[in-house]
């Protein structure tokens, strides 16, 4: 496989994608652990994307795969946007769409699960973010690119919208429980669950974003895009960038 990080190539998602058919229908009934929610507030908890397990990054990218060409190419766009800009201004989970989000009925654990936890666990939850989000401050800092404080710590409040349909009992143990089900049922993607972990951070912006362009290439151009805007303010290699993004989800399925 060559030098540096081992890569989840467009053909690795593709082969993924077809061996997974039976372990995303599981996904699914899963996902039934936790209890209906109706809120109020619907899109604030989605200013942010979710972190999640490989299985669950494959479900988005079948949804994005069975997407009419335009809005998959938009929302690609969105998710490769994110992954670039997220170090230097505050946007929406790209599958949020208006008020609405397009894979409501497969959207991720950490969308079903925000606003379910007790706040102790939730804030234990959200510290534990903010410190990776910390450290990764530093890491840019020591590249002598100093990141928005605003940006570097945001973080989605504590929730006390959402309510259970049916008069069903949540607790911390039941959506712990739960996570720790959709965590094994991952794992059995094997090699390539810890890959999506290890070397993409679970997050499915990169994911993408390294389909379009190579890992690598998707890493140096995030790096030169900040730098370029928090020193000069320049956006020119970001559209250029946004004009040569290929339609990664394409022929997928
Ligand atoms: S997947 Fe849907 S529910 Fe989850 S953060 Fe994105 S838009 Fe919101």
């Amino acid at each position: 496989m060559g030098e540096g990080p081992v890569e989840i190539t467009p053909e690795v998602t593709a082969d993924l994608l077809s061996q997974s058919l039976a372990l995303r229908q599981e996904l699914r009934d899963l996902y039934r652990l936790l209890p209906e929610t109706r809120c109020r507030r619907r899109s604030l908890c989605c200013s942010l994307l979710p972190e999640m397990t490989l299985c669950e990054a494959l479900t988005a990218v079948g949804q994005l795969a069975a997407m009419a060409p335009v809005v998959r190419m938009e929302v690609t766009i969105g998710f490769i946007r994110y992954f670039l800009m997220n170090s230097v201004e505050l946007s929406s989970c790209p599958f949020l769409h208006g008020k609405d989000c397009r894979i409501y009925e497969e959207r991720f654990f950490g969308c079903r699960a925000y606003g379910l936890w007790s706040r102790a666990r939730y804030e234990s939850e959200a510290a534990r973010s903010r410190q990776a989000k910390e450290v990764s401050r530093r890491q840019w800092e020591q590249l002598r690119v100093p990141l928005s404080r605003q940006v570097v710590e945001f973080h989605l409040p504590y929730c006390t919208h959402v309510e259970v349909m049916g008069g069903v009992e949540v607790n911390d143990g039941l959506i712990l429980e739960a996570r720790d089900r959709l965590e094994a049922l991952s794992r059995r993607l094997g090699f390539w669950h810890e890959v999506f972990r290890a070397n993409y951070f679970a997050d499915l912006s990169f994911l993408l974003a390294s389909s379009a362009f190579g890992l690598h290439q998707a890493v140096a151009s995030k790096f030169y895009l900040v730098r370029d805007l928090v020193k000069t303010g320049g956006r020119g290699r970001l559209a250029r960038l946004m004009e040569e993004a290929p339609d990664v989800c394409a022929g997928l399925l």
